[in-house]
């Protein structure tokens, strides 16, 4: 919509300058308006030249799409990453043209796709994936193996489904943003909470008592973190590295049944439970995505270079999704490892 596109700094600017044209024309006296009408003259003469400027940067920055603007564009709250310069979805205001958006190419695009499609790739797969594939070559699958495998894979499709509605839902309005924002952070202590207790089933599944300690576990640990996720209190820049912490302390406690695991069972003992390489990569994919997203590599680098495709959050998106397809990897061995090594 670029006939809509306009500089809220301009506007206000010229409301000011409105109300002041007006009080200085209603003054008595004849002397006093000649004096008013010079200036207002030379004020509308700065006002038009400022204004073509203002427009001409714009168009240099929506030439090429039409509806994108650049970063000193946005709203206060719509600015981020100073990083990236241009592509912006302005404020919207309306559903209707965020859904629009996802028909044209802008900064967000690549963040909504790359969530959006394994999303449901995931949907897929837990409609499909036990009942063709695994079932029937696993005769002795139980109904606690069906259960946890679609675990993890409706908590992927969840997680990945709330990050692609969050990017495109964000640019509505301040209010949608910290909304969607929170459901997307929820996604994420999904996805943790299904990835862990998927694969702690599979490691402790002939040892009940420690799964459901580790299921407790979980359960407080992504309880806690979502009430520091959800409560306003908490949604201010100075908790900010609470958040964080939480969240990496979620993330970390996944080595406490690992070391757990080793400590009972010996490393070759849990090598025969889950697979071990498969959860290696996962844990790295998700570290260097976490990595390059916090220290905002590459476009800290090269500012605007990478503002359509290869921005940190993207890469970041497109690591969590090579690391939930590892997780998926290291469930379905672990699974099939299982029911090799440990007949029932
Ligand atoms: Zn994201």
């Amino acid at each position: 919509m670029p006939g809509s596109a306009y500089s809220p700094g301009l506007k206000d600017q010229f409301d000011v300058h409105m109300e002041r044209v007006s009080s200085e024309s209603s003054a008595p006296s004849l002397s006093s308006r000649r004096s008013s009408i010079t200036v207002t003259k030379r004020r509308v003469s700065i006002s038009v030249s400022h204004s073509r400027s203002s427009s001409m940067s714009r168009s240099r920055s929506s030439s090429i799409f039409g509806r994108l603007y650049t970063f000193d564009d946005l709203p206060f709250w719509q600015q981020d990453n100073d990083k990236i310069l241009t592509g912006y979805v302005r404020e919207t205001n309306s559903f209707s043209k965020c859904i629009q958006s996802l028909f044209y190419f802008n900064n967000e695009s690549v963040n909504i796709y790359s969530h959006l499609i394994p999303s449901i790739a995931y949907l897929c797969l837990s409609l499909f994936l036990m009942n063709t594939f695994l079932v029937p070559r696993f005769p002795s699958t139980s109904t606690a193996d069906y259960v946890f495998i679609n675990v993890f894979l409706l908590g992927a499709c969840t997680c990945l489904l709330c990050s692609g509605c969050f990017h495109c839902l964000k640019q509505h309005s301040e209010k949608y943003s910290n909304f969607w924002s929170k459901l997307d952070y929820l996604g994420i202590i999904i996805l943790i909470s299904c990835s862990m207790i998927s694969l702690v089933y599979f490691g402790y599944f002939d040892h009940l008592g420690y799964f459901k300690f580790f299921l407790a576990l979980t359960c407080l640990l992504a309880i806690g973190c979502s009430t520091v996720v959800l409560n306003e209190k908490f949604n201010v820049a100075k908790y900010r590295p609470l958040r964080a912490t939480f969240f990496a302390v979620f993330g970390f406690s996944g080595a406490i049944p690992l070391l757990t695991g080793v400590y009972i069972f010996g490393l070759h003992g849990v090598a025969q439970r889950i697979n071990l390489t498969f959860v290696f990569w996962e844990g790295l994919f998700y570290l260097l995505g976490a990595t390059l997203y916090g220290l905002r590599i590459p476009e800290s680098l090269m500012p605007g270079t990478f503002d359509l495709i290869g921005s940190s959050h993207q890469v970041f998106h497109c690591l969590v999704v090579a690391g939930s397809i590892c997780h998926l990897k290291a469930v379905i061995e672990s699974y099939r490892m299982v029911h090799s090594n440990f007949p029932r």
